[in-house]
């Protein structure tokens, strides 16, 4: 089939390559000339383990064109999915300007029947109200039908979910349209759950909302489990055993981040809101995560009292390992809080480094790797649970000026820790050293 994707960030870029990989032919369009440019070259604009092989494969192949001008990769195309960003208004509402933009440049340059989908997140009812817009400015006699497809990829993980996710979601008003994309998806072998517009919209939300709530459920266990002399990850590990519980999203630390969980979370709240309905329980989600973030910076004013002219490591910026994507990031809270202490901050982490200078320049230093970074420091904060930062022998914390390891992820046992006198704390486990 002849596939347009409009927007090539870490959505769009995915969905093209993949549906390209399963014989597809796709064309990608983007407003971002420098991010084309890259991309036409095979380049990657994003860090995401296998994409960029895909990417030239399928450049190579012939199947994978990459644009900026609309007109160009809508013009035969007879699916045209938008994966552009929705990001956070003020309010915490999803601000949809990019997917309106998408609509209206659709618009102005289709003139033949397609399906269009949106895969960006959207809160309930936008796809129909897209639709009207769309029908709005159409050219006389074109037709479309809408779609609504959320995304569940993982950053890190991303072309994996493409070819092995639990299952693709289709949310539509007409038997052809779900005869359509049962034909995109076909050859990725992966369940197809079809449903209303509106029901599919929501299924993106109430997912992403219920993880948070897991993630934010763990951590108030592990703030108990720190006061009672429990150790979070055992009981995680126990209580994940139990098939209706599930042991994912049940690792406490320092809560969740990224471009999705926050925004997500505080969109459904807000509208929630507009329907006169107060969710409780994810107002308190919300509120626990914002607390986690900052707590190993609450646990070194605990343990030194002041941070003025302490020297400070900070491992990991990403908001979870594989990925650069520093949005929304526990690093860049933390780092603004240990400067308004008075805090010198040194920043490590293995890919992220680059994209976090463009948030963070002025703010910190940053090291070449792990060691260099912790070396004469008076504390180490580990912040992303990369295997480099976890597989590491611990003695190199013996480089620090004084060995204390203040860890958000969990990454080492504490009787480890213990044998080799390093002081650590962790979250929702006992201390050690
Ligand atoms: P992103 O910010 O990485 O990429 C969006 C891209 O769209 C940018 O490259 C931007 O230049 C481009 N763009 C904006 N307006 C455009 C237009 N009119 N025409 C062409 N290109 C345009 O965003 P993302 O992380 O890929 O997220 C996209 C959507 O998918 C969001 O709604 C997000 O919530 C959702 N989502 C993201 C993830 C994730 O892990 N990143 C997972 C599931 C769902």
């Amino acid at each position: 089939m002849n596939i347009a994707v409009i927007g090539t960030g870490y959505v769009g870029l995915v969905t093209g390559v993949s549906l390209a990989e399963v014989g597809h032919h796709v064309t990608c369009v983007d407003v971002d000339n420098d991010k084309i440019s890259s991309l036409r070259k095979g380049n990657i604009t994003i860090w995401e383990p296998g994409l960029e092989e895909l990417l030239q494969k399928n450049i190579t192949h012939g199947k994978l064109f990459f644009t900026t001008a609309h007109a160009i990769a809508c013009e035969n195309a007879q699916i045209i999915i938008i994966a552009v960003g929705t990001p956070e208004n003020e309010d915490g509402s999803a601000n949809l300007r990019y997917v309106e933009q998408a609509i209206i440049d659709i618009a102005n340059t289709i003139t033949h029947r397609v399906t269009i989908v949106v895969k960006s997140t959207v809160p309930v009812g936008t796809a129909h109200r897209m639709c009207t817009i769309l029908q709005e400015n159409l050219q006389h006699g074109v037709s479309v039908e809408l779609v609504s497809n959320p995304e569940f990829l993982r950053e890190g993980s991303a072309i994996e979910d493409a070819f092995r996710g639990d299952r693709i979601v289709i949310g539509a008003d007409t038997l052809s349209a779900f005869d359509v994309m049962e034909e995109v998806y076909r050859p990725f072998r992966i369940p197809i759950y079809k449903t209303d517009v509106r029901s599919a919209e929501m299924i993106k939300y109430a997912s992403n909302a219920f993880l948070a709530t897991k993630i934010s459920f763990i951590n108030e266990i592990a703030a108990i489990c720190e006061q009672v002399g429990a150790n979070v990850d055992l009981v995680a590990a126990g209580m994940g055993m139990d098939k209706r519980i599930g042991d994912k999203f049940l690792k406490a630390g320092i809560g969740f981040g990224g471009s999705c969980f926050p925004k997500d979370t505080k969109a459904l709240i807000q509208m929630a809101r507009n329907v006169g309905y107060d969710f409780e329980i994810l107002n308190r989600v919300v509120e626990v995560n914002e607390r986690q973030k900052v707590l190993l910076v609450e646990k070194l004013l605990e343990r030194f009292g002041s941070l003025e002219g302490k020297q400070i490591a900070v491992l990991g910026l990403s908001f979870k390992p594989n990925t650069n994507d520093i949005r929304e990031a526990a690093s860049i809270t933390i780092t603004e809080r240990l400067i308004r202490h008075g805090a010198k901050v040194i920043g490590y982490d293995p890919i992220a480094i680059e994209y976090a200078k463009n948030r963070l320049n002025e703010q910190m230093t940053y090291a070449k790797d792990l060691e260099a970074a912790v070396s004469g420091c008076d504390a180490a904060l580990i912040l992303t649970e990369w295997d480099e930062i976890k597989e590491v022998d611990v003695r190199v914390y013996h480089v620090m000026k004084t060995p204390i390891v203040l860890d958000g992820r969990n990454c080492y046992p504490p009787e480890i820790m213990a044998q080799h006198h390093i002081e650590y704390h962790s979250i929702g486990r006992p201390s050690a050293g």
